[in-house]
């Protein structure tokens, strides 16, 4: 008889044990589905809620292959994982998503961007650069390393002459400097039986200090056909890349009302937080039906929602102090999510806070009362 997947039968492993992994235990909790984990992190955020834990490397081919051989089904929460012992493992028969050649094309910005343009997805002109090769576009363009880069850092404006000296000597893109009116991001899920779908179009505000995001609003402020393409550019590009899970799908909205897709990553992700409170099923649990072949969720929203990254004040390293929590507890609508991280550092994520509302207009107001409140120190 075939196993399934509520009795407690199917082993699951997931690589990664960070806070998104966290946040998948919450929601397998929900359809009593044990997950395993493996991290190189001891304490890591699932180190001590995961059903079982293991410390190790993930990109290790031995240790990723010993770690899924007793399983039926891997998933990740972490692209940068070794693929050759999850392709030897599918050969096994352990079923793995997103598949092995997602994972690749995705962690390879140049594999992305020409994945995009042969498959008529809309995205920013690009060239592949290898260092001494000449540079077709005019300053400023935008320089990425291929593989490596992470929230920003292996991304880099250059504007003038005097930045080419500290400019990347890898194999990089360039690509042309959109000038773009709003950063959005979808995201959507795919079963394996084919069904598709997004929830709403987020809109994204960074630190321009640390580059990561440090607001998000949800439904954006967008002309509604605006939501329609970027709803409709995500479901072509997960049908196209044939994925069985779920895909942040990160756009700009050009100043010329243009969709571009910038970047994608096939699994939860920091700008679908807020579905946890605000959508009928969170990314999570909609990440986890996918993977499972199961009816995908509803993915409406019941309230608007804005999402508050809590990172690591500069100056402050050490046991980690969450300054107003208790302040910002007071407010209706307003849930703090601890990753459950000893200590903090500078710009490192520690948490998210999301803020909850009938309207947009009151979302805003409180986000600012909680970003105004809470402060992420360290205690000596
Ligand atoms: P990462 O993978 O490290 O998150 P991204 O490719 O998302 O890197 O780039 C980080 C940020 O750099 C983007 O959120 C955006 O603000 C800016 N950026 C990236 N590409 C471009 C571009 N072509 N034009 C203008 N800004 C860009």
């Amino acid at each position: 008889m075939a196993k399934s997947w509520y009795g407690r039968e199917l082993q699951i492993g997931v690589l990664g044990g960070g806070q998104l992994g966290r946040m998948l235990i919450q929601a397998a909790n929900s359809l009593d589905i044990q997950l395993h984990m493996l991290d190189p992190d001891p304490n890591a955020p699932c180190a001590h809620i995961a059903y079982s834990f293991e410390s190790g490397s993930l990109t290790d081919y031995q240790t990723v292959l010993n770690f899924g051989k007793n399983k039926d089904l891997l998933t990740v929460e972490i692209e940068n994982v070794n693929t050759d012992a999850l392709r030897e493992l599918e050969k096994q028969g352990v079923e793995v998503y997103p598949q092995p050649h997602i994972l690749e094309l995705i962690r390879d910005k140049g594999l992305q961007k020409q994945f995009y343009l042969d498959h008529q997805i809309p995205t920013a002109p690009f060239v592949f650069y290898n260092p001494g090769d000449t540079i077709p576009y005019d300053f400023p363009y935008v320089h990425k390393l291929r593989t490596g880069g992470y929230d920003g850092k292996g991304v880099q404006i250059i504007k003038n002459e005097a930045q080419l000296v500290s400019s990347f000597n890898e194999p990089s893109i360039i690509e042309e400097c959109v000038p773009f009116e709003k950063e959005l991001s979808v995201i959507v899920a795919r079963n394996k039986n084919g069904q598709i779908k997004s929830f709403g179009l987020v809109e994204c505000e960074f630190n321009p200090e640390a580059n990561l995001v440090e607001f998000l609003f949800s439904p954006a402020d967008v002309n509604p056909n605006i939501e329609k393409k970027a709803k409709q550019i995500a479901s072509d590009l997960i049908e196209k890349l044939e994925m069985v899970g779920l895909l942040a799908v990160e756009l700009f909205l050009t100043n010329d009302g243009e969709l571009l897709v910038n970047e994608i990553a096939p699994r939860p992700h920091n700008s679908g937080h807020h579905t946890i409170e605000i959508a009928r099923c969170s990314q999570f649990e909609q990440h986890l039906r996918a993977i499972l072949n199961l009816p995908l969720g509803e993915t409406q929203f019941h309230s608007a929602g804005a999402m508050l990254n809590l990172i690591g004040e500069k100056g402050y390293e050490g046991p980690v102090l969450y300054q107003g929590l208790e302040t910002i507890l007071n407010i209706p609508g307003v849930h703090p999510h601890l990753y459950g991280k000893s200590h903090t550092k500078p710009f490192r994520k520690m948490g998210h806070v999301t803020i909850s509302a009938d309207h947009m207009d009151e979302v805003r107001k409180k986000a600012e009362l909680v970003k105004a409140n809470i402060k992420v120190i360290s205690k000596n």
